[in-house]
């Protein structure tokens, strides 16, 4: 399944500011294995359709917001691996569809609107029984690829021992989760929430690292690697962007080569930079910084910010 994607590259960045405080700056791009089906949404979904097809399932059913890369990459992924796909969003059908929208529709997937409440209930049996009915045998798939699966799948994700410090954006912090469980003796992870008052996130990464350890999927013997939370680096909340953090991006973009989407790699990027700056990192420390991918969301984004 893999064969179709091309192994991520590590690119060095060669910046000012790192050499300043003495760090070593490297960027996995995780953005670039696969024109549609990328980030760490598919290393999140990998397990999901693999268990689909395990099961003789040929549909997936998955939820997310309008501008979800997760949606995105659902519908190109079973395009790809041959699943029909049903994505249902959350809130009321707005037309003309936006980029993401209209881009999982072409894919093939089926698009639903269940209002704000309704998809509060997303996660219960109720309404997972209820969409089973309507819509016949469906393997559903939580918001976001966020369940053990996509841990797992979030394991792959970094396996060298080159680098002292992973840096990666956090939205329920699955993905931290899975860099964590496969770190190598010596190494930490650094999150970064794009959420305001992102240290909720702390209790449900445990709770997903021990969920992972306790579950039969577990391959993990050892001790779990050193991680924390940093976060001051929402920019006001969740999708949300300021005048700083637009030009800090394109100033990036700009000096590196490397696009970064403006829900969650620039703020990364951007704490990241400004860390080093308050001497932060220990001289000689390698960093290696995770881009997510995420770019598909950035059409609609500037679409909103023209507007
Ligand atoms: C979803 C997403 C994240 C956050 O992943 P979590 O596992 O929810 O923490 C980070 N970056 C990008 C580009 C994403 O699409």
């Amino acid at each position: 399944m893999s064969s179709t994607f091309l192994p991520p590259t590590i690119q060095p960045i060669y910046s000012a500011i790192a050499q300043r405080a003495g760090v070593d700056l490297s960027v996995l791009r995780l953005d670039c294995m696969h024109p549609w089906v990328n980030g760490n949404k598919w290393f999140k979904l990998k397990y999901n359709l693999l268990e689909a097809k395990q099961k003789n399932c040929t549909t997936l059913l998955t939820f997310g917001g309008a501008y979800s890369n997760h949606i995105f990459a659902t519908a190109a992924a079973g395009n790809l691996f041959g699943f029909r796909t049903i994505g249902m969003i959350r809130g009321e059908e707005r037309l003309p569809l936006n980029p993401t929208l209209s881009y999982a529709m072409q894919q093939g997937m089926q698009l639903y609107y269940l209002d704000r409440q309704k998809y509060r209930q997303r996660q219960t049996t109720a309404l997972q029984a209820e969409l089973q009915q309507r819509f016949g045998e469906v393997f559903i798939i939580p918001e976001g690829g966020s369940n053990l699966n996509g841990v797992r799948g979030c394991m792959e994700i970094v396996n060298t021992a080159a680098f002292d410090t992973v840096c990666v954006a956090c939205g329920t912090g699955t993905t931290l989760a899975g860099i964590i469980l496969s770190l190598q003796k010596g190494q930490c992870a650094i999150g970064f929430p794009v959420l305001k008052d992102g240290g909720f996130l702390a209790p449900e990464i445990d709770s997903w690292l021990k969920n992972y350890l306790a579950s039969g999927l577990s391959i993990v013997d050892k001790a779990i690697a050193s991680w924390e939370l940093i976060c001051d680096y929402h920019m006001g909340g969740y999708a949300k962007v300021n005048e700083e953090l637009l030009m800090f991006s394109q100033q990036f973009t700009q000096e590196h080569g490397i696009p970064l989407d403006y829900v969650y790699t620039a703020k990364m990027f951007y704490g990241v930079m400004d860390l080093m700056k308050q001497g932060f990192f220990h001289r000689g420390d390698r960093l290696l910084l995770i881009h997510t991918g995420g770019l598909q969301g950035n059409l609609g984004m500037e679409k909103r910010l023209l507007q």
